[in-house]
């Protein structure tokens, strides 16, 4: 059965998704990726300038998707064929039908007016002599998500978006851009959140205001986040460096030997393994405590203290740097503002404390990885040379407990310092908000929905070791005009 050949015409169509098509299509008819709903058509392909043709159909893809129905089947008579089709129906497509025939008569395209438009979607040709029933088309919704300028054989398509999605897009990144801050991939979700929403919202007078909003507010969180992971690897790193040289070959050795002879290795009579792993604890304990008195140790006391004065200074810009964006005052100097805050850190003899807290903790931390690696290797029955090299391993990598621990302490700090500053500034309410980073436990979510907390009543943070999460309140910035420019 041959059907007409459009192969040198030209036309503005929408074609159904792939998988719809291909149960529409009929035995003996179109193709199922032929099969589409002619918007309008615009004659002879040599008559219509490719270029032109393309240019009309990105402007009129710009408007949201669309859904149609799919009415149910109809026979168009009156050609040399009879024509099978689909009807389509569709106020947002008559829409499209008015502003494609407005776009082409303003760009001088006259299209053949020897018929009318009624939408639809042809099936198949169908001789008039060949009679019978139709079938029957159950009514169905088809999504429509581009819009197609077909010119002779070459198909072009172009996604339907709404026009707000591109301003709403420059809106956000020109928020985005004023903060300052990096762009990153949370930045980039949530851009793509605040463009749906815009779109959804076109209307809104405020909505534009709000998108900028949005895009610094984002922005603000993603140089937050990206100053803490810097310091925190950068003092992580420092502290790493002074501690192991701590971590003295010749010491390790000793610890070993005098594990095995504790265990009398030679005489075991049978092994009972959760002695073995006490007296592993035992002496991993002792020699790590037994570091206080190494030269050098002093250095390490002396990176904890900086890394957690470090990150209670930044936990007060943080503060502050939240509360300026809540309350849409810009020029934050993030740079002026951490050294005036880090200056004043060294008033505070209550850091001292916290560090040698955080060293203690350091030790336990290192001694109860020693104590397992001891046991392990005594389980595994490793010579005395193999154990202290997985000794020497566990205690000097690069994540070590040590790693872990100055995570774990800046992340105090910066708390602290942010809580500090909120006493200190007259804060009654503070909120909780989760970094949304894939590391938010479930007691962050929790502590996040029953803000805003009475302050003093809030959780105490970090909930979890490498939380990133944070206090937000609002604060009056009168004291703090130095860190604006
Ligand atoms: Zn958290």
């Amino acid at each position: 059965m041959g059907s007409p050949d459009y192969s040198d015409g030209c036309m503005i169509a929408l074609y159904p998704p792939p998988e719809l098509a291909g149960e529409l299509a009929v035995e003996g008819g179109l193709p199922a990726e032929d099969l589409h709903v002619t918007v309008a058509y615009l004659g002879a392909a040599g008559d219509v300038d490719s270029d032109i043709l393309r240019e009309v159909v990105e402007d009129l893809a710009g408007r949201r998707p669309f859904t149609a129905q799919l009415a149910g089947l109809a026979r168009f008579t009156g050609g040399e064929k009879d024509v099978l089709v689909a009807l389509v129906d569709s106020p947002d497509l008559e829409d499209l039908r008015r502003d494609t025939l407005d776009a082409l008569y303003e760009r001088g395209i006259q299209i053949p007016r020897d018929h009318g438009y009624c939408s639809h979607m042809t099936l198949t040709y169908l001789d008039p002599e060949e009679t019978g029933a139709l079938g029957r088309l159950d009514a169905q919704t088809v999504d429509f998500t581009t819009l197609s300028a077909v010119h002779g054989t070459d198909r072009a398509d172009f996604p339907l978006a709404h026009p707000m999605r591109s301003v709403a897009r420059e809106a956000f990144a020109a928020g985005w851009a004023m903060s300052g801050g990096p762009m990153t991939e949370r930045v980039q979700v949530a851009c793509e959140t605040a463009v749906q929403i815009a779109s959804e919202a076109a209307d809104d007078p405020d909505i534009l205001r709000a998108t900028i909003d949005l895009g610094k507010l984002e922005g603000m969180w993603a140089l937050l986040f990206q100053r803490r992971e810097e310091q925190q690897a950068r003092h992580a790193r420092l502290i790493g460096d002074a501690w192991r040289p701590l971590i003295d070959r010749a010491v390790v050795a000793a610890a070993v030997d005098e594990f095995r002879l504790r265990m009398g290795i030679a005489e075991a009579r049978g092994p009972d393994w959760a002695r073995i792993r006490a007296e592993a604890l035992a002496v991993a304990k002792k020699m790590l405590h037994a570091l206080v008195d190494v030269t050098g140790f002093g250095k390490l006391r002396q990176a904890l203290w900086d890394a957690i004065a470090a990150g209670r200074a930044e936990g007060m810009v943080n503060a502050v740097a939240i509360a300026a964006e809540r309350g849409a005052q810009v020029g934050l100097d993030w740079n002026i503002a951490f050294k005036d805050a880090y200056r004043s850190m060294e008033r505070l003899d209550e850091l001292w404390a916290d560090a040698d807290g955080w060293l203690a903790r350091t030790l336990d931390g290192a001694a109860g990885d020693l104590g397992s690696a001891l046991a392990d290797g005594m389980e595994a029955g490793l010579t005395r040379d193999e154990m202290i090299d997985a000794a020497m391993d566990i205690l000097t990598a690069d994540d070590a407990a040590v790693a872990f621990v100055a995570d774990w302490a800046m992340t105090t700090a910066a708390d602290e310092g942010a809580l500090s500053l909120y006493r200190s500034e007259g804060v009654l309410q503070i909120d909780i908000i989760s970094a949304g980073d894939g590391r938010v436990c479930s007691s962050c979510i929790d502590a996040e929905a029953g803000s805003p907390w009475h302050i003093g009543d809030q959780p105490r943070m970090p909930l979890h070791p490498s939380c990133r999460c944070c206090y937000a309140a609002d604060v009056s910035l009168a004291h703090f005009a130095s860190w604006f420019l």
